[in-house]
């Protein structure tokens, strides 16, 4: 979306800072839930008492569970993504993983090859699900301003640890948008620390599922390395075998071969997802900001704290809270 041009503006320095000051303290108590439009009236009040907010959210999200599961529009990409990692993990167990804990009988290495081929794809597919239908940072909208517009100004400059950063007014949520915030096309609302929309897990991510999406894309790559590897050990078991050629391992092991062709196609995709967020990671930058090029015309990233830092702010920090709890009734 084009942000919209700052209009001529000529006020005293004085008048300006008066400005921005009320504009802060609406900005403050916009983003902290604000109610949604007509809440406040008396009118239908009564009907509207057991309306949760996300009956009436303006966003193009879908809700399930009473509003307790978020997700987006598009929603059922992430159970296409479900049945690709479902399907061949299930052939691997079948075709791979028992035939080789058969093998590996009595000894300890077949139980723990077994145990990690039910364990990986599990992890997999829960951060899938954990990504996909958690609240990626939603930030309500606010109620449209009243009167004349003209006064607000389109953007202004915040601080950032010690730098300047430029922030937009935001015409659809009302809002100046925090740092790092912008307003997803896909869910029409305005998403901390966006990242991306992502069609496979079928909503956006941000800042309170990036964690979840990171655990995903890189246990998907590991599930993609160990199956190859367990598929290509137990073709050449086969080839070890006295009196059997390659072609009759590859015929007999054919599960073994369809994993080792599928997962060999599936790791461009994943793996090359993975080292791209681990730079990400290292240099503490979104998707959206790399794409923009936001930090290469000798723009300082004030995020970047450091490589390790970085990846503990992902990683060991409890998940921020939600901006909005969409299960309460909307007139609370
Ligand atoms: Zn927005």
């Amino acid at each position: 979306m084009m942000p919209p041009r700052p209009g001529p503006r000529e006020e005293t320095e004085e008048g300006t800072r008066t400005r921005q000051e009320e504009e802060e303290k609406t900005l403050a108590s916009r983003v902290s839930c604000p109610p949604v439009e007509g809440s406040g009236t008396t009118q239908g009040q009564e009907d509207k008492r057991k309306e949760k907010r996300y009956e009436s959210w303006p966003g193009n999200e879908t809700f399930f569970c009473g509003g307790r599961c978020v997700t987006g529009p598009y929603y059922w990409g992430i159970l296409g993504t479900f049945l690709l990692i479902l399907i061949p993990c299930t052939v691997f167990v079948a075709f791979v993983a028992f035939p080789l804990y058969k093998e590996l009988k009595g000894n300890a290495g077949g139980t723990v090859l077994l145990v990690i081929s039910f364990l990986l794809p599990c992890v997999s597919m829960s951060s899938l699900f954990c990504s996909g239908c958690m609240d990626p940072g939603i930030i309500p909208r606010a109620p449209a301003p009243v009167g004349n517009t003209d006064h607000i100004s389109r953007t202004r400059n915040v601080e950032v640890n010690g730098h300047m950063v430029l922030v937009r007014y935001n015409e659809t949520c009302n809002f100046y948008q925090p740092p790092r915030a912008h307003h997803c096309s896909v869910l029409n609302d305005c998403i901390e620390r966006f990242d991306h929309y992502c069609p496979w897990v079928g909503t956006t991510i941000g800042k309170r599922n990036y964690r979840f999406y990171l655990i995903f894309v890189f246990s998907s790559t590991l599930v993609c390395i160990y199956t190859f590897t367990c598929s290509a050990f137990l073709i050449q078991m086969r080839v070890d075998e006295p009196d059997t050629t390659v072609q009759e391992a590859l015929r007999k092991e054919a599960g073994a071969l369809f994993i080792m062709i599928y997962v060999f196609i599936g790791v461009w995709f994943v793996g090359g997802l993975s080292f791209f967020h681990i730079y990400l990671l290292s240099k503490n930058q979104t998707t959206y900001e790399n794409i923009r090029h936001s930090y290469d015309r000798n723009y300082t990233n004030p995020y970047n704290r450091g490589c390790l830092a970085n990846w503990a702010e992902v990683f060991c920090v409890k998940v921020p809270p939600r901006n909005c709890n969409f299960a309460e009734a909307s007139n609370v």
